[in-house]
């Protein structure tokens, strides 16, 4: 597992990024055991609506970029796409989007995934603290991370009852245990991916960064549709 990990970081440096995409994000804190939506990169339309039936509609495809981290900003996300028609569509839409607002060099083909369950929109991340190492941060997604900065922070390596802890002590916790009526997310499940993390960001000190935003938060589960990763500079 943590050799597919390696070998990910290993050719983004070879390549001179130290930006991971989504791709390569995703297949790597999979490896790690972090639930992700399955997702590859195509870089034709031919090849992303091979890829959908692949993995079966509905699909979301996205821009894939050195230079572009706020995808949907730009016109670089597409969801539910329904079929081979759609992703033909979509395809040429996020191309044309994307040359116009950052130029043809930044269009470096589409990300294809299934469209995930919904769920309440989670975030996690870790960052490297000049003195306390890796740190983990989890909040609710959207408005109420950007705006409320209602965000818990737990300095790696995490133990379960760190992780258990982090996740309930967010003013907005009501929402994850079931708020007017909808279910209680699946805690354990949360849990469970804080501890993958902080067991990543001990095994790879090269990650300087890392983001996944947002994880859908389900009754039955979470997964993440959104992932970043930075790498300390070469
Ligand atoms: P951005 O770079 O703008 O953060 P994201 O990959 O996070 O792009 O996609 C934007 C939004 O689209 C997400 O916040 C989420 O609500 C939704 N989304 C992204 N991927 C999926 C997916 N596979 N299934 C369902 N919803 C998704
Ligand atoms: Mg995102």
């Amino acid at each position: 597992m943590s050799d597919s990990v390696a070998t990910i970081i290993a050719e983004a440096r070879g390549a001179g990024r130290s930006l991971l995409s989504e791709v390569e994000a995703k297949a790597a804190l999979g490896a790690a055991g972090v639930p992700v939506t399955t997702t590859r990169l195509a870089t034709s339309p031919a090849q992303a609506t091979a890829i959908a039936a692949e993995l079966g509609y509905p699909v979301v495809l996205k821009v894939v970029s050195d230079t572009i981290t706020h995808k949907s900003d730009i016109g670089g996300v597409e969801l539910n796409l329904a079929d081979a028609a759609a992703v033909e569509a979509a395809y040429a839409r996020i191309q044309v989007a994307v040359e116009a607002a950052a130029g043809a060099a930044a269009f470096g083909g589409v990300s294809v995934q299934p469209l995930a369950a919904p769920g309440v929109e989670v975030i996690m991340g870790m960052t490297q603290d000049p003195q306390f190492g890796p740190v983990l941060m989890f909040g609710l997604g959207g408005v109420l991370v950007e705006v409320l900065k209602d965000v818990a922070f737990r300095v790696v390596p995490l133990e379960p009852h760190d992780a258990a802890e982090m996740i309930r002590e967010i003013k907005g916790f009501p929402v994850l245990e079931g708020y007017r009526g909808a279910d209680p997310a699946d805690l354990a499940a949360l849990e469970s991916i804080l501890l993958s993390l902080s067991a990543f960001a001990t095994a790879h000190p090269e990650v300087q960064e890392l983001d996944l935003n947002p994880i859908l938060a389900r009754a039955d589960g979470a997964t993440a549709v959104d992932a970043r990763i930075v790498l300390t500079p070469a």
